[in-house]
């Protein structure tokens, strides 16, 4: 409830982004009484799991977001919708002017990496598209209130990309352009019985063939072999065979996916040019690479000229970049990457999930969550669980535990903020939540802003 008053100096600590690791975070501290602020961007705090993750997977998506309303409903957290850090808040006055004890990152990876071809940027929405816009548009489009850009699917597209995301963009276009070549006869299929069963089988429901479609499919192309596609997880230390064994069943899941829905797919090739015509980025040059010792060399004057209506590229997800915090290269700049550290001083920056693994699925979220929230309950704050304590996997407490004892010696227990201070800290919080029109607490504010038909 945001009403609730402090009547005790607490800590208090902002997490930015109320989605799986971020509600994680908050749930942890708010069951140790730290006031929470839970500052999210969206009316909803679902993050990839509402803008991510195909609405085909219907029931998981239903979970997940029941999951987070659970943690979100705690009297000790305040739920600051509406509000994008960088945008709406700045990162310095908020980390130097709201006398925070911490701010937690956990606001994910939503910046698609660049499409490795100089000056592609200047073809978006003319010829290129990227995933997250994409798969966003896919999740949302069907909502009457829906009015975000809209994308009109093309036979014959290019994707660039390799991993899981990639697979279901690849999905979403055969998908949708099955049913709009069933749509062209007057049939209306059900996309979820297209995801389930596979194209071949409900066309053939309807006495038809991919062929009398007459719809182009699209392309998958991926930079190294399929064995080397990032579709299962093999642990460096996996025995040699065990390794094969799974480079192998990489392959057998793309055979089943192009088996059930049709794609073509071409390894070993990377974009190195543009073809541009009349206004248009009408297609790519695409080379040809060898892989040896891991590495992966373009092959010199392989270039050959892959045309289609539309590029996607699918290459991956990196965080944002946010005014005030340093970065390298692509990603965060960590002074502790272990624990999520990323900057030190009165109030510590941390940073979890997504954003701090690099890994785009929700159980790496969650346990990272799980590890980082424990660690700054415990270690920074020096908050000890309360009765049974938070229910931790024994592998993600001893991690946590370990990663403690590293940064005992160097950090202290922060001294909890006076009841003046967290009341100032709660009436900035009011005064947004009031300008945004929120009211009614979590629960009335997320019925509020869900719309009766979000899938
Ligand atoms: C196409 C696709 C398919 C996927 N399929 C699977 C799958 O099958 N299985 C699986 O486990 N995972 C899958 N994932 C990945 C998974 O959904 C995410 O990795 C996971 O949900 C990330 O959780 P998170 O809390 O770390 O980040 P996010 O869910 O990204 O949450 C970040 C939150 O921060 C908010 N935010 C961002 N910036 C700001 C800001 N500046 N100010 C305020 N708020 C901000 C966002 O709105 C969001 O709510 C898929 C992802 C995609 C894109």
């Amino acid at each position: 409830m945001a009403e609730s008053v402090q009547p005790n100096p607490t800590h208090v600590v902002a997490v930015i982004g109320g989605a799986t690791a971020g509600s994680e975070i908050a749930r942890i501290l708010a069951e140790r009484k730290t006031a929470v602020i839970v500052v999210e961007q969206n009316p909803r705090p679902y993050g990839k799991i509402e803008d991510g993750l195909p609405r085909w997977h219907v029931k998981q998506r239903r979970d997940e977001y029941e999951e987070i309303n659970k943690r979100l409903d705690h009297p000790n957290i305040h739920y600051l919708p509406l509000t994008r850090l960088g945008r709406d808040l700045d990162f310095n006055e908020l980390r130097e002017g709201w006398g925070l004890s911490a701010v937690v990152l956990t606001n994910g990876a939503w910046r698609d990496r660049p499409f490795p071809v100089d000056g592609a940027d200047e073809w978006i929405d003319k010829g290129l598209v990227y995933q997250n816009p994409l798969i966003y548009w896919f999740n949302h489009y069907p909502e009457a209130s829906y009015n975000g850009p809209r994308y009109e699917l093309q036979p014959g597209a290019t994707v660039v990309g390799g991993g899981l995301a990639s697979i279901d963009v690849v999905k979403v276009l055969q998908i949708e352009m099955t049913l709009k070549g069933l749509a062209a006869r007057g049939i209306r299929e059900d996309m979820l019985k297209l995801e389930r069963e596979g194209i071949e089988p409900v066309l053939k429901h309807h006495n038809l063939a991919w062929s009398d479609l007459g719809v182009a499919p699209c392309t998958l192309y991926y930079r190294r072999r399929v064995l080397d596609m990032p579709l299962s997880d093999i642990s460096p230390d996996a025995p040699p065979k065990r390794a094969e064994a799974m480079r192998l069943a990489r392959a057998k899941i793309l055979e089943k996916a192009q088996r059930k829905f049709l794609f073509e797919f071409r390894e070993l090739s990377v974009p190195t040019g543009l073809i541009v015509e009349n206004g248009r980025m009408t297609g790519i040059q695409m080379s040809r690479t060898e892989v040896a010792d891991g590495k992966v060399r373009t092959v010199p004057d392989s270039a050959r000229p892959v045309l289609a209506p539309m590029t996607i590229s699918s290459i991956g997800s990196i965080p944002e970049p946010l005014a005030g915090i340093p970065t390298k290269g692509e990603v965060y700049q960590y002074v502790n990457a272990d624990i999520g550290l990323l900057l030190e001083g009165r109030t510590a920056i941390y940073a979890a999930g997504n954003v701090l693994t690099g890994k785009g699925n929700i159980k790496d979220s969650l346990v990272s969550g799980t590890q980082i929230g424990t660690h700054i309950a415990e270690t920074y704050l020096g908050l000890k669980p309360e009765g049974p304590g938070v229910p931790l996997t024994d592998a993600a407490r001893e991690r946590a535990h370990q990663e403690g004892l590293r940064m005992a010696a160097s950090i202290e227990a922060r001294e909890l903020l006076s009841s003046e201070k967290v009341a100032n800290i709660l009436a900035r919080v009011r005064e947004r939540q009031r300008a945004i029109g929120y009211e009614g607490g979590y629960r009335g504010w997320i019925k509020k802003v869900t719309p009766a038909d979000l899938q």
